[in-house]
């Protein structure tokens, strides 16, 4: 731990629920971070149908836990109209669940190109209009929307949204009205450009502060995320940029790990989260 560096308060934890979900069902992992006394959650839309919406909604309120994000909605690009429509009405679907379930946002994974396509500025332009559309329903119901710019690795498959400074950019299109960011520092931390953009950002458009740590060397693509502390991001420091802005929100542990953290004992992982979370965040 860097001496200068100050705690963040235990209460700001949240739990996204990919990290624990080799091990644990949803409502094994709700009753995991009351037991942890973690305040905070963010389920994923597959977990969430595997115990039903309601049953999950109830759970969460009963236990007191704020949900601190949907995961996901996004998919935007299609390779034809009937594709494209149909990722829309996925995404309408999303938004429902995001209410009923008390999300303080449905985070946004916008999708890559299309299987077969070359054209990225094609599926960008696709992203700018998905959103455009589902913004029209998200704001008349009250949802926020927060796109999460990915890594440029995923920008073929999964979010050819890669850095801030473009999420800024479709914010200043579509409107910060219902309409913000996630960022998470395994995505963005390499940004020469990044503290310039988390001050455009500003407070209105930060919604949501992902951690996890970036490894070196890292050894899959999807599946090899670090625990905080483990790897080479200035966690602390992006939160102190954050938090500069005026973001007074959770930090949200998100970690997809198959080779090691979904492969030991949850509470344990928990409670590891719940550590590093005070000493690196
Ligand atoms: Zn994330």
């Amino acid at each position: 731990m860097n001496a200068l560096h100050t705690p963040p308060p235990a209460e700001k934890l949240s739990l996204n629920t990919a990290t624990v979900k080799t091990q644990w069902r949803l409502d094994q992992i709700i009753e995991g971070c009351a037991r942890h006394d973690i305040r905070g959650i963010s389920p994923w839309r597959d977990q969430v149908a595997e115990i039903g919406l309601s049953r999950a909604a109830k759970m969460i309120r009963d236990h007191g836990l704020s949900v601190t994000g949907y995961c996901r909605g996004g998919m935007f690009p299609a390779i034809d109209k009937a594709g494209q429509l149909a990722a829309l009405d996925d995404n309408y679907r999303a938004v429902d669940e995001a209410l009923e379930i008390g999300a303080a946002c449905l985070v946004l994974v916008v999708g890559g190109m299309p299987k077969g396509s070359k054209d990225i500025d094609g599926a960008r332009q696709q992203v700018h209009d998905g959103i455009a559309s589902l913004l029209q329903y998200s704001r008349k119901v009250g949802m926020p929307l927060a796109i999460e710019p990915l890594h440029p690795m995923y920008a073929a498959d999964r979010a050819c949204v890669n850095t801030m400074a473009y999420a800024n950019d479709l914010c200043d299109v579509l409107g910060d009205d219902g309409f913000g960011i996630a960022l998470d520092v395994y995505h963005v931390w390499w940004d020469p450009d990044l503290r310039n953009q988390i001050r455009r950002a500003g407070k209105q458009r930060l919604l949501a502060f992902h951690i996890c740590d970036w490894l070196v060397p890292t050894t899959d693509l999807l599946l090899d995320r670090g625990m905080m502390g483990d790897g080479v991001i200035d966690i602390a420091g992006l939160r102190t940029a954050v938090e500069a802005e005026g973001y007074s929100g959770f930090h949200e542990v998100e970690i997809f790990s198959a080779a090691n953290w979904w492969k030991r004992s949850p509470d344990e992982v928990l409670l590891t989260c719940k550590q590093r979370h005070l000493e690196c965040c």
